[in-house]
């Protein structure tokens, strides 16, 4: 069984999990631990006319951060990453614990990245903010239980939708820690990934609702050769599981190739993505439990762009968000040699993925 992550006193939070080993080295960007010097440093470039695009990451960096960094580097002169595992967007029963956290490789790449990017006609990444969950939260300890005492950021009825539906405080600790990135950075421009489309549109519509001057500019989707949508979860599904997770850009890929052809009727676009994911699943039930990788779907959406809200019919002037949601469930059972994953098969992994279906000329 999965292993739920035990609720940790917040002193032992902050030094088990805030604390990268190597932040006083020399790096050809600057790392930034708190909010001041970081201010000066944006305002100095303000002076001097420069730009700056803001990354938001979680850090154990992939090639579908780098995309977005790269695409920050093109329209700015000047990226700020940050690396922050944000505990307010993890249920209290979620994988805050088990998150990847890889400072060492992450540092790695964005100087690779940095030396990449040097010579070119392009920004670079000036300064990395990684800060430490005090820093982020001043105040009361970051609070994961739903009704959590803090200062947080809601905007209904988005997050409720799609991922909030089973994740009901992510989108709650997402929209927060954005707000408070975006205050201290004070970005021309913020970059974001379609993978995580929900988010994109929370953000949007929390930039416009609260009037933040900023840009919210939106990268695709980086993925691996067979398919899969990068994430930093997918170190744990090894072999089995990755190779059966694959059902969901299939699934999707099926909707849309159906909405190409020119249906726009819900059934009609969604019907062979049921099929797809209902079939994947009765054959993995076939298997002996040494082969199979079993898995829940959580939803196969088709909704409006902007609400979120699903479409019945789908507006060929519009087009329409096709999402979905999958958890791999822990492998029942391992052969030796099995390439199973970080955490050997047994934590659970949760895939999204999403397709924007354009609209029809
Ligand atoms: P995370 O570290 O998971 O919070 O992601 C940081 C940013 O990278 C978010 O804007 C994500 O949407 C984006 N991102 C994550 N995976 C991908 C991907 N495969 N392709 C493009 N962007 C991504």
């Amino acid at each position: 069984m999965f292993q739920r992550a035990r609720p940790l006193s917040f002193a032992s939070y902050l030094f088990k999990y805030t604390t990268p080993t190597s932040s006083l080295r020399h790096y050809s960007f600057k790392v930034f631990r708190d909010v001041p010097p970081l201010r000066k440093l944006r305002r100095d470039l303000l002076l001097s006319k420069k730009t700056v695009g803001l990354v938001p990451t979680m850090g154990a960096l992939h090639e579908g951060h780098i995309s977005l960094i790269r695409q920050a580097a093109a329209e700015n002169t000047d990226v700020f990453v940050s690396i922050f595992v944000n505990p307010t967007q993890f249920g209290v029963n979620e994988d805050l614990s088990s998150y990847p956290r890889t400072w060492d490789a992450d540092i790695a790449k964005l100087e690779q990245l940095n030396e990449e990017l040097g010579s070119a006609e392009n920004g670079r990444i000036t300064a990395i903010l990684a800060p430490t969950s005090k820093v982020m939260y001043p105040t009361l300890p970051p609070s994961s239980e739903i009704d959590g005492d803090g200062s947080f950021v809601t905007i209904t009825p988005l997050s409720k939708k799609l991922e909030g539906a089973s994740r009901p405080v992510f989108f709650r600790g997402v929209a927060t820690v954005c707000m408070k990135l975006f205050n201290i950075v004070t970005a021309d421009r913020v970059y974001f990934g379609q993978k995580d489309i929900q988010q994109t549109v929370v953000i949007k519509r929390m930039v416009k609702d609260f009037h933040l001057d900023t840009e919210v500019r939106i990268g695709p989707t980086m993925r691996e050769d067979d398919g899969l949508a990068m994430s930093s979860r997918n170190v744990y599904l090894g072999v089995r599981r990755r190779t059966a997770g694959l059902v969901l850009i299939k699934a999707l890929k099926a909707a849309e190739s159906a909405y190409q052809a020119g249906k726009l009727s819900r059934a009609d676009i969604l019907d062979g993505a049921a099929s797809i994911a209902r079939e994947t699943l009765a054959h993995q039930q076939g298997l002996s439990p040494s082969e199979r990788a079993l898995f829940e779907v959580f939803y196969i959406s088709l909704a409006d762009p902007d609400t979120l809200d699903e479409v019945g019919t789908v507006d060929p002037a519009k087009g329409a968000i096709l999402s979905g949601a999958i958890k791999m469930a822990p492998l029942e059972q391992t052969n030796s040699g099995e390439d199973c994953g970080l955490g050997d098969g047994k934590v659970s992994v949760r895939l999204i993925d999403n397709l924007i279906l354009k609209p029809l000329d």
